[in-house]
C-alpha cells in the first residue's frame, strides 16, 4: 500500500492547496514508494506566513540558546530511535544503499546535536573591546537570526542535508521553510512527523514537497523570506542567486564540483587505490564532493591505471537493500540518461574506456536505474568529462608529469569544492593539499566532513559554509549596538564640527 503525505504547515499536516499529489518512486525496481503533496506558490505562502508570524511573534527566536539546543538534542534522539524503522524507506526512496543510509542516519543524529550545542556555545552577544574612538562608549557585537529561510536540497543524502540545513538555523533562532528534492522527500517528511512529536512551536518548521520550479522558485521569490540555503546544481544555485537579488535575500549556495584527487609518486598504493575508488564511486558517484578526475604520475601510468581497474572490477553492484551491495542504482532515469550521455560523450572527444560504460543487463538489476562502474583513461582535462559534473560513476584518468602540472591541472575547473592528495611524506602532500582553490583537501583519506569544520566551495562550488561554528554564523546578521558613555554635550566629537556651538546656544537659550 502506498504511503500518502501532506504539507507540514504551520505544526500541522495539510493537503495541498490544489489538492494535486505526486509520487515517488524507488530506484531499484521502479516502484511506487510513495506519493506527496505538491506544494506550489499558494503553499509556499501559507508556510512562509507561517513562519513569520512564528518568528516575530513566537517564542523561538526569542528562547534561549539552551532551550532552543533543548529542543534539538530532542529531535536528534527521535532520530537515533528511529533509524531501524526509516532507514528502508531511505533506500527505497533514494536508491542509497543500506551501509550508505545507515551512515546518514548515524551522522544526521551526530550533527543535529552538534549543531544544537551551538546554540549554547554561540556568543548571541559580547562585548567589544577598546572601542574608545570616536567617543567614550561600550559596544555590543549582537548575533540576531535572520528571520525566515527558505531552504532547498537535493536528493543525494536526503536525511543528512536536511539536518545540515535545518540545524544551524534553527540553532541561531530563524524559522525555516523546507523544500525536499522532488526525488526523495520521504525521509524530509518523516522528519516532520518528529519535529511535530518533539513539540517545536508551530511555524518554526515547515517543511513542503513539490517541484523545483513550483515550490521552489515560489519560495525563492517570496517577498518574505530573508535567506535562502541550497545545495544542488551549480546551474541552479547561479538561478537562485539571481533570483534572490530581487530584495537582496541572503543565500549561501552548495553547488556542484570537480574534484580532483591525486596520487603522488610516493603513495601507498594498497590504500591509495581503494581510496580513490571510494573517492569517485561511493554512492555511484552521486557526491558533491565526488574524486572524479584522478591525476597520477605519467612515469607510473601503467601500474597505477591496471591496478585501479582491477579492483573496479570487484565492485558489486546490487539490491541495495542488500548489506552486501557496494554500487545501487543512480537516482532516476533522467539523471542514468544524463550520465550515460556524458560517457558517449566522452567516447567521442577520444577518451579511452577501460571499464564499464553501459547499463547492466544483469539479471536482477533490469528495472534499476544502474551505470557500471566506468573509468576513461588518456583523459585531457580539457574533455567535457574532465570539465562537467556527471554525478555518476564515472572516474576520468589524467596522467601528469610534474607536481606542478598536478596542481595546474587541479585548479583548471570552475569548481573548487573538494579534492584529495595520496603520498606516505604527508609533508609534501600538505604542501601540495595548500596549493589547490578547494574549501576541503583530505590527505589520505575522502569524503570524511566533520560536523567541527567548515565545508563549503571556492569558485562555482558556492557561497558561505555549512557545519562547523560558520554553519550559525550564516544564518544570523551582525549588529553593533553603541552605548554613549561621555555624557557631557560639550565634550562629543561633533561639538564644534556640524553644529556650532554658537548657534546651538542661540537656539537653546
Ligand atoms: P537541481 O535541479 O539543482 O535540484 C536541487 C534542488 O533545487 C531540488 O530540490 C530541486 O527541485 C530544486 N530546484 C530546481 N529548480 C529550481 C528552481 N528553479 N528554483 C528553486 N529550486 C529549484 O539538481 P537535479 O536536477 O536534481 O540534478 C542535476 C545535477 O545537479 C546533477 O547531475 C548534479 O550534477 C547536480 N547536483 C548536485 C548536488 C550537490 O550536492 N551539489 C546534488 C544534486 C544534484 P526538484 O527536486 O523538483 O528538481
Ligand atoms: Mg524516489
Amino acid at each position: 500500500m502506498t504511503r500518502d503525505y501532506q504539507l507540514f504547515i504551520n505544526g500541522e499536516f495539510v493537503p495541498a492547496v490544489s489538492g494535486e499529489t505526486f509520487e515517488s518512486i524507488n530506484p531499484y525496481n521502479q516502484e511506487v514508494v510513495a506519493c506527496f503533496a505538491r506544494g506550489k506558490d499558494a503553499d509556499i505562502d501559507k508556510a512562509v506566513k507561517a513562519a513569520r508570524k512564528a518568528f516575530e511573534e513566537g517564542p523561538w527566536s526569542r528562547l534561549s540558546g539552551q532551550e532552543r539546543c533543548d529542543y534539538i538534542i530532542n529531535l536528534a534522539d527521535k532520530i537515533s530511535e528511529k533509524s531501524k524503522e526509516l532507514l528502508p524507506f531511505e533506500v527505497a526512496d533514494s536508491g542509497s544503499t543500506f551501509k550508505k543510509a545507515k551512515g546518514d542516519f548515524w551522522l544526521a543524529a551526530n550533527q543535529l546535536k552538534y549543531f544544537g550545542h551551538l546554540a549554547t556555545t554561540t556568543k548571541f552577544e559580547e562585548i567589544l573591546e577598546d572601542l574608545s574612538k570616536p567617543g567614550v562608549s561600550k559596544n555590543y557585537l549582537l548575533r540576531e537570526p535572520i528571520g525566515v529561510c527558505g531552504q532547498i536540497i537535493p536528493w543525494n543524502f536526503p536525511l543528512m542535508m536536511a539536518i545540515w540545513k535545518l540545524g544551524p538555523a534553527l540553532a541561531a533562532g530563524c524559522t525555516v521553510v523546507l523544500k525536499p528534492a522532488e526525488e526523495t522527500p520521504l525521509s524530509a517528511m518523516e522528519l516532520a512527523k518528529l519535529i511535530q512529536e518533539v513539540g517545536f512551536p508551530p511555524g518554526v518548521v515547515n517543511i513542503v514537497t513539490g517541484y523545483g520550479e513550483e515550490a521552489g522558485a515560489a519560495l525563492v521569490a517570496h517577498p518574505n523570506v530573508d535567506k535562502v540555503a541550497f545545495t544542488g546544481s551549480t546551474e541552479i544555485g547561479r538561478h537562485i542567486m539571481s533570483e534572490a537579488a530581487c530584495n537582496m535575500k541572503r543565500v549561501t549556495l552548495e553547488c556542484g564540483g570537480k574534484s580532483a584527487n591525486i596520487i603522488l609518486e610516493d603513495a601507498d598504493p594498497d590504500i591509495a587505490i581503494d581510496g580513490s575508488l571510494y573517492a569517485a564511486f561511493f554512492h555511484g558517484g552521486q557526491c558533491c564532493t565526488a574524486g572524479s578526475r584522478l591525476l597520477i604520475p605519467a612515469s607510473q601510468k601503467e601500474q597505477w591505471v591496471e591496478q585501479l581497474v582491477e579492483r573496479a572490477r570487484q565492485i558489486q553492484l546490487g539490491n541495495p537493500m542488500d548489506k552486501n551491495t557496494d554500487l545501487g542504482p543512480l537516482v532516476s532515469q533522467k539523471q542514468l540518461n544524463r550520465v550515460l550521455s556524458y560517457i558517449e560523450k566522452g567516447k567521442s572527444e577520444g577518451a579511452k574506456l577501460l571499464l564499464g560504460g553501459q547499463k547492466p543487463s544483469s539479471e536482477g538489476l533490469e528495472k534499476g536505474f544502474f551505470v557500471e562502474p566506468t573509468i576513461f583513461g588518456e583523459v585531457n582535462n580539457k574533455m567535457t568529462i574532465a570539465q562537467e559534473e556527471i554525478f555518476g560513476p564515472v572516474l576520468s584518468i589524467i596522467p601528469y608529469q610534474t607536481e606542478a602540472e598536478a596542481v595546474q591541472i587541479a585548479n583548471d575547473s570552475i569548481y573548487g569544492l573538494a579534492g584529495g592528495v595520496w603520498g606516505r611524506d604527508t609533508e609534501r602532500a600538505f604542501a601540495m593539499a595548500k596549493q589547490l582553490r578547494t574549501g576541503t583537501v583530505w590527505v589520505n583519506e575522502y569524503h570524511l566532513i566533520s560536523e567541527k569544520a567548515p565545508f563549503g566551495g571556492y569558485k562555482q562550488s558556492g557561497i558561505g559554509r555549512e557545519m562547523g561554528p560558520e554553519s550559525l554564523y550564516e544564518y544570523t546578521e551582525t549588529k553593533h549596538i553603541y552605548v554613549d558613555e561621555l555624557g557631557s554635550r560639550e565634550k562629543k566629537f561633533w561639538y564644534d564640527t556640524l553644529i556650532k556651538p554658537s548657534s546651538y546656544s542661540a537656539t537653546t537659550s
